[in-house]
């Protein structure tokens, strides 16, 4: 019988988060002797929007919990349904996003599960004995911890490109069961009387063209090209934390490890040296090109482009060519 990896397949905007296709993708990928399933949450409306797209996530069994009480992200009642299916199927491994609601809901349910849980991971393998290996930054992000847990389910949550999500190789349909939840004896303590939404930009995460500015621009006025390039590029501004420090940039477009994981096809860094704990938001990148004034910095060495120049000399040719 094959091991089971469940993955908990949040919704947004009526189809499936990325960062739960981005965890399926790599599970799909990666985890040799695996059943990959997928379980999703919500009411009629909004799994029934959402269908065709979980449909093509390619799991093994995909199941959905549908009721009209999970029209809201009330994250103690999907705790407590999780825990429920969790405990009757006993999957070897979990897995959530590490979103606003995942981080709400998995320390509720390791809880309720009695389990460990490994939070904010970027990467997850298998050992040869089938257990998952995760690893986090740790120490400040001074060092990657590689963590096994003792506990089974192995329960991860995962960051948000970490993993680059690919179509997987085989088009399967998944087997959809429906479950119909007893939430009769659930207390919802404290009540959610009613949710404000609050308009969020789209997530520049996701973009495919990336364009990044660090310490080498030397002033915030050689900073805003950035800004300025991205625009005529079609494509989203970022920063390495040095530059965020100068306050150049707001913390929100930091790439790297306390900052945010992209996966662009072209993430362009002007005047950034390429330290571990900024290329370990840029690994998933399809291609990197670089422009530094010392062609002995690390990202020279990793970049596909590496182009040695003044990177605001390179920026305003850009700009003037583009502007034309
Ligand atoms: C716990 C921890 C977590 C961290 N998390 C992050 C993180 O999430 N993201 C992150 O980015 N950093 C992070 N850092 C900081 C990281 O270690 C580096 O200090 C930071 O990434 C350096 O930013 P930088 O490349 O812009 O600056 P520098 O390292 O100072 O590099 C500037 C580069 O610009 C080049 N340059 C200079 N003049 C020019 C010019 N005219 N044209 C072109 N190039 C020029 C230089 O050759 C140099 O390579 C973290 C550090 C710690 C300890």
């Amino acid at each position: 019988m094959s091991n089971k990896a469940l993955i908990y397949i949040e919704l947004d905007n009526n189809k499936a988060a990325k960062v739960s296709k981005e965890i399926i993708s790599h599970a799909l990928h990666n985890f040799r002797g695996f059943n990959v399933d997928g379980i999703v949450l919500g009411d009629k409306e909004s799994i029934n929007a959402a269908l065709d797209d979980l449909r093509e996530l390619n799991v093994q069994n995909l199941f959905i919990v549908q009721n009209e009480l999970l029209n809201t992200k009330n994250t103690s009642l999907y705790a407590q349904i999780l825990a429920d299916f969790i405990f009757d199927n006993r999957p070897e491994i979990l897995l959530i996003g590490a979103t606003e609601d995942g981080r709400d809901i998995a320390p509720r349910l390791a809880s309720k599960l009695n389990i460990g849980l490994t939070a904010d991971c970027t990467d997850l393998q298998i050992d040869d004995a089938a257990n998952l290996i995760a690893t986090r930054p740790t120490y400040g992000g001074k060092l990657m911890a590689s963590i096994a847990s003792k506990t089974t389910p192995n329960f991860a949550t995962v960051r948000s490109g970490a993993f680059k999500y690919s179509a997987s190789l085989c088009k399967c349909t998944p087997n959809i069961t429906y479950i119909t939840p007893d939430i009769t004896e659930f207390i919802d303590n404290p009540k959610i009387i009613s949710i404000d939404y609050k308009q969020v930009s789209e997530d520049w995460t996701c973009s495919d063209v990336i364009v990044a500015g660090g310490l080498g621009l030397t002033t915030k006025e050689n900073f805003d090209l950035i800004y300025k390039l991205a625009e005529l590029l079609k494509a989203k501004p970022a920063a390495s934390r040095a530059a965020v420090e100068q306050g150049w940039a707001p913390q929100d477009i930091q790439v790297g490890q306390t900052g945010n994981s992209v996966s662009p096809k072209l993430y362009i860094a002007f005047g950034i040296s390429g330290a571990m704990q900024h290329t370990a938001g840029i690994t998933n990148s399809d291609k990197i090109i670089a422009v530094n004034t010392d062609k002995d910095a690390p990202i020279m060495h990793s970049a596909d482009f590496a182009i040695e120049c003044d990177a605001v000399d390179v920026i305003n040719s850009l700009i003037q060519k583009l502007s034309n």
